[in-house]
């Protein structure tokens, strides 16, 4: 752990494992409320010096990092490879967009503006300036075990808030890293913490409880995220919530099929299919259906799935056993109430793979409402293809969901594209485009998918404070 400029390393240590083998990769401190009390302390104490530092001291620090962070990309991607199970290139990937968001958000902590408003009185002039929150607490998911956390912190450290962290249990070497080179970057003493922690809830209850945490940001599943959201708001604090997904992803007739069915194949398997922006549901108009099932079969028989680490693979494990089982069950729901199995439908145990959690990219259709696949969030390499008929049924459909971060579509009609985009319910939205997302960009869903945004001059406001003074001259 980290916390107060210390590395701290406890004699009760819990386990990380590979993914892909099962293989023991390291031990790291179990800590518990305490520590985060310590973590909190230290933060709020660093905090009064912290806030007063100039925008362009806390920029050269962001700037740092973001250097060393480019400097390590190739150590960072097989650590996270080896942690979280991604394919290396995929990783390095991930470390770039990790980079992005601290080089992005040292340019914008120089953008600070405030505003001068009109008065209606003669003597008055109103003046806005935006100040930091205070402490943050953050908490992050293991499926972009670096990214996350600097799209926090970046932002946070830009605005002048101080920080304690804590990463998801199944990725805590890939936080050591990024504490690593913020503490080489020369963040002071207290400014960023890192509590690791086997059993989160304690370690929630401790941020959401204590008055010296004045803002909480996390990114994580939506249960958990409405929970937590409960707890801080009895203590008013401020919360942003980037939360679960079930992206519906609409091909339209007057779409290239064959270009559409290759978006699908890259995107809905990308980090095995464990992305909150991940294509759950992927409605194809009918007429167009076979040729574009044709293609998606074809181009999902070509992925090659194995460890990360071999350059040859495309598609690494899942995290754990649980999301093998979840991904089984949502599958075998769909094939009993009547969906066809195009591709896969079964974990991979051949060729060394039985230590992982490997899991055959698969093809569905004829998926319907009926089904969990449609409701629940896969995260997972499923593929569940829906037809239609006409433009209003698919909004309507697309729409009938409690999730609302992302949405694709698919078509070469330009006011269709311009009508469905306003139609969607959904925050972040692909038009011909599988990565809808950038350091420059907000990201951040509507409905039960989060609160809040994440990335662009947005993301830094989420942990500034207005502030009005009214001075009669
Ligand atoms: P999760 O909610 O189980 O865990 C996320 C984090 O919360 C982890 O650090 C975990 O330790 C912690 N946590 C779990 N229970 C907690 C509790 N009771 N109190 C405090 N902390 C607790 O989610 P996950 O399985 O790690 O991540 C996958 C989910 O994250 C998916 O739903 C995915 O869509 C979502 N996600 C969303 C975004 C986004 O930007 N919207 C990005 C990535 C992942």
């Amino acid at each position: 752990m980290y916390i107060n400029g210390e590395w701290i390393n406890l004699d009760r240590r819990f386990d990380v494992n590979n993914p892909a083998t099962g293989e023991l990769i390291g031990q790291v401190s179990d800590g518990d409320q305490r520590h985060a009390q310590q973590a909190i302390d230290a933060a709020d104490k660093a905090f009064l010096e912290w806030k007063q530092t100039t925008a362009y001291q806390r920029a050269a620090i962001l700037e740092r990092a973001h250097g060393l962070m480019l400097e390590r990309k190739t150590e960072l991607a097989e650590l996270m490879t080896t942690e979280q199970g991604k394919p290396l290139k995929a990783a390095a990937n991930e470390v770039q967009y990790a980079a992005d968001f601290l080089k992005w958000f040292a340019e914008e902590a120089k953008r600070n503006y405030g505003q001068t408003i009109p008065s209606a009185r003669p003597d008055q002039r109103f003046m806005v300036r935006y100040e930091p929150v205070g402490v943050v607490a953050a908490i992050t998911p293991w499926n972009y075990p670096i990214s996350m956390l600097t799209r926090k912190i970046a932002p946070a450290l830009a605005a002048g808030c101080t920080v304690v962290l804590k990463p998801a249990e199944m990725t805590p070497l890939c936080a050591l890293a990024v504490f690593e080179i913020l503490h080489e970057s020369g963040v002071p003493r207290g400014v960023v913490n890192l509590v690791t922690a086997a059993n989160p809830v304690p370690i929630g209850e401790a941020f959401c409880s204590n008055s010296k945490v004045k803002k909480l940001t996390f990114t994580g599943s939506t249960m958990v995220g409405k929970n937590l959201a409960s707890a801080a708001a009895f203590n008013l604090k401020r919360v942003s919530m980037e939360l679960g997904g079930h992206a519906p992803f609409i091909v339209f007739d007057d779409a290239d099929p064959m270009h559409a069915a290759k978006g699908v194949s890259l995107v809905k398997f990308l980090n095995t299919g464990q992305a909150c922006i991940s294509p759950n549901r992927i409605f194809v108009q009918r007429n167009i259906i076979k040729d574009f099932l044709d293609t998606l079969i074809k181009r999902v028989g070509a992925l090659k799935v194995g460890h990360g680490m071999d350059p040859a693979n495309h598609m690494g494990p899942l995290i754990n056993h649980a999301a093998l089982d979840k991904v089984d069950k949502q599958v075998v729901d769909a094939i009993n109430q009547g969906a066809q199995l195009l591709a896969g439908g079964a974990r991979l145990t051949e060729d060394g793979l039985d230590k992982g959690h490997f899991y055959a990219p698969t093809v569905l259709t004829d998926v319907s409402e009926r089904m969990l696949i449609y409701r629940e969030e896969t995260f997972g390499p499923v593929a569940a293809v829906i037809p239609f008929d006409t433009q209003k049924q698919v909004i309507e459909m697309a729409n009938d969901t409690h999730y609302g971060l992302a949405a694709y579509i698919y078509t070469q009609n330009l006011s269709r594209a311009m009508r469905v985009f306003e139609a969607l319910n959904f925050g972040i939205i692909g038009i011909n485009d599988i990565n809808p997302t950038s350091a420059a960009a907000p990201f951040g869903g509507m409905n039960q998918s989060g609160l809040g945004r994440e990335g662009a001059s947005e993301g830094m406001m989420e942990y500034l404070e207005t502030k009005l003074g009214g001075l009669s001259v």
